[in-house]
């Protein structure tokens, strides 16, 4: 093996979500990560953001509604898997027509901030 072999950046991996957990009011979705990160999404942001034909015109990429119509008490009503590789939600409005992937997720989960780690030790 080279120098250069050792210093290549091993390439980055999607992550993929290990841990997905409805809180008590389902209105967030905490999701842990296979890179160690952690955030809490909330419900309206997942639903505001659904990639269903349903919710995204499928020949212009335009959102059928504004996002900001989307109740702020937006719930998450049941989370499941699709495969390896997604999950979907049921919602409060009973709309579980989009299909999250990993790589949606995420970039849905890096809108929010993440929560600061409690100082209180665990
Ligand atoms: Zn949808």
């Amino acid at each position: 093996m080279s120098f250069w072999d050792s210093i290549k950046p091993a390439k980055p991996k999607a992550a993929t979500a290990t841990s997905l957990e409805l809180s008590a009011d389902q209105k967030t979705v905490s999701i842990v990560w296979s890179d160690q990160a952690t955030h809490m999404v909330p419900a309206r942001l997942l639903r505001q953001y659904c990639p269903c034909a349903e919710c995204v015109e499928e020949w212009s990429g335009k959102r059928t509604y504004d996002v900001e119509q989307i109740s702020v008490d937006m719930k998450v009503i049941e989370i499941a898997p699709v495969g390896n590789y997604a999950i979907t939600f049921t919602f409060g409005d009973m709309h579980r027509t989009g299909i999250f992937n990993w790589e949606l997720l995420r970039e849905l989960a890096d809108k929010t901030v993440t929560p600061p780690s409690p100082s209180t030790p665990a």
